[in-house]
């Protein structure tokens, strides 16, 4: 496996890996480092469709708001070289800032669908932050695939609309949400997390999704009920607060009020402490 820092060696390297059979697909990975297994099954993921696999680690600064944990995100880059290279990726890019963001780097790229519900109306600026860095990755790379994880669904339905309204020639492909055996969705924040949160409280927030879904799928048709329920309920089992928890459209992400829509998914935003997690359910 090889380690690049540069987006220079980054293409250079590619290329020699094409240059003996250039209907080779790649795939990217984008990450931002402290992987689990969550991340490790984008890359069986990556490949089952692709020959190429390229992950890269960045802890994108403009992808945080002022009082988020940019500082504090967990930093394990020999780790992860460790296991990317155990998993078989073939390239691992970790750029510095200063190679993404050059000085005079003026451009920021602001999607106008899908961004300011759910995790968009409470980080402001965030999704921005996540397209600017996903394009800047994808043009850099140039792969012909790229995977994300349903982990970040809203995230997954920008970045698919960013290729699609820049005619980016590069495929997106979805991941399953890969849980902990009590049900939580891994995460490099889970680290956050003291052992009793992590064991007893967290994965509350799964089993919540879950008891929803089944309510759901009884037939209860008042949307508003069944969310003030998940909340009191997540509140009574020890989260310290509940920015949202929505239902809506899986494809459209339209709100859904009943019962009535092929693909629905219910998302959730909550807090244990300073902590802030977040999961999604496939209705
Ligand atoms: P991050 O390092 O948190 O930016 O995540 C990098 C990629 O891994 C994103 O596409 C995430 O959606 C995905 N990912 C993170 N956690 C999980 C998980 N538990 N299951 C599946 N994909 C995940």
């Amino acid at each position: 496996m090889k380690i690049v820092k540069t987006k220079l060696d980054l293409r250079r390297t590619i290329e020699g890996l094409l240059a003996n059979d250039k209907k080779l697909k790649t795939a990217l990975i984008p990450t931002m480092g402290a992987l689990h297994n969550g991340h490790l099954s984008l890359v069986e993921t990556a490949k089952k469709n692709a020959d190429i696999i390229i992950a890269s680690i960045f802890v994108n600064p403009t992808q945080f708001g002022k009082n988020e944990d940019f500082k504090e995100y967990p930093k394990q880059e020999k780790n992860d070289c460790k296991l990317l290279e155990e998993s078989g990726v073939d390239i691992v890019y970790i750029p510095d800032v200063e190679e993404i963001y050059p000085e005079g780097f003026s451009t920021n790229i602001t999607i106008a669908r899908n961004t300011d519900i759910l995790c968009g109306r409470y980080r402001k600026g965030h999704f921005d932050g996540v397209t600017t860095i996903v394009a800047k990755l994808l043009n850099q790379c140039q792969p012909d695939i790229a995977i994300f994880g349903k982990k970040d669904y809203q995230q997954l339905i920008i970045i698919k609309q960013l290729v699609a309204d820049f005619d980016m020639n590069v495929e997106i492909i979805g991941s399953p949400i890969i849980r902990e055996d009590s049900g939580l969705a891994m995460s490099s924040r889970n680290e956050y997390l003291s052992k009793n949160e992590r064991d007893n409280i967290a994965p509350e927030l799964y089993k919540t999704l879950q008891a929803m879904k089944e309510n759901f799928n009884n037939g209860t048709s008042n949307v508003c009920d069944l969310t003030e329920w998940a909340k009191e309920h997540l509140i009574k089992s020890g989260f310290d607060k509940v920015q949202y928890i929505e239902i809506y459209d899986a494809v459209t992400l339209k709100k859904v009020s009943s019962n009535g829509s092929n693909f629905i998914r219910i998302f959730t935003a909550a807090y244990i402490g300073n902590t802030r997690l977040i999961d999604n359910i496939l209705i």
